[in-house]
């Protein structure tokens, strides 16, 4: 272990929930790993354990203080923090480990400081290394890590997660049900990089559930997909997401609410 990897493939195969299980697997208290019950799983999943960082344009935005969709490259000082970093030893894991999600993004000059550690890892790290564009990484980045390639069909495979929530939440809107809103929003409301995620996650699903249960002629589609659009960039602009979550609740509530019959398939 120590030596890189690489994780490639197409997007949505899951190479960043490998990723995150193996570092749940380095790290876990429990008998087997990973257990996802102990401390460490759970902080892993929720994006708050010290010792395992993403490194992805979220990750930078906050870095910078800047706009998600500023984010163009990976830059160098998110390299050499992550040297900082993993220069530490380990605040409360066995072992660091970090993710650079689409590392075909890295400027030259942050390859080539990234290069530098990746010969020489410092003792209990792992830099994972994720990308759908094997070809864009410096050779020489390639031939320092393991690779590790990921096939399968992307998406859809599995019924994911923030479809069910995204449909629960979508009869949740119905004008006869008192919206249970805050039994969504507490699943938002867990801390740390994970969130915006699971926020976007949901809000994207929300998207394809709007889609699938308006039918195309509802005049209120539009206005469905809009909020929705809107609030993915709030979140992606680094706002709150509680906040945009109730803006948009009220909004969906407001909009749907006059024709019942139309929230049922
Ligand atoms: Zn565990």
């Amino acid at each position: 272990m120590g030596a890189p990897l690489l994780f490639t493939g197409p997007a949505g195969v899951g190479k960043r929930t490998a990723a995150l299980e193996l570092a749940k697997t380095l790290n876990c208290e429990g008998e087997i790993a990973p257990c996802d019950a102990c401390r460490s799983c759970r902080k892993i999943a929720a994006g708050i354990h010290p010792d395992v960082q993403m490194i992805d344009f979220s990750h930078q935005a906050r870095f910078f203080d800047e706009a998600m969709e500023d984010q163009r490259s990976l830059r160098i000082e998110m390299v050499q923090a992550m040297k900082r970093t993993l220069a530490q030893k380990p605040f409360e894991g066995r072992w660091k480990v970090t993710i650079i999600d689409e590392a075909h993004h890295l400027t030259s000059d942050a390859s080539n400081t990234l290069l530098k550690l990746l010969e020489e890892p410092p003792p209990r790290t792992l830099v994972i290394l994720l990308t759908d564009h094997r070809d864009q990484l410096l050779s020489t980045i390639r031939s320092r890590c393991q690779t590790v390639q990921f096939r399968g069909t992307p998406v859809e495979e599995k019924p994911s997660e923030p479809l069910k929530q995204a449909e629960h939440l979508w009869d949740q809107l119905a004008p006869l049900t008192p919206p249970k809103w805050l039994t969504l929003r507490r699943q938002w409301d867990h801390p740390g990089k994970a969130q915006r995620q699971v926020a976007e996650d949901l809000l994207q699903a929300l998207l394809a559930v709007g889609r699938q249960r308006l039918p195309a002629e509802d005049r209120r589609l539009p206005e469905v997909l809009r909020a929705v659009l809107d609030a993915l960039t709030a979140i992606r602009q680094n706002s709150h997401p509680r906040i945009v979550w109730d803006a948009l609740s009220l909004q969906l509530h407001e909009i749907l609410r006059y024709d019942p019959y139309l929230l049922r398939q």
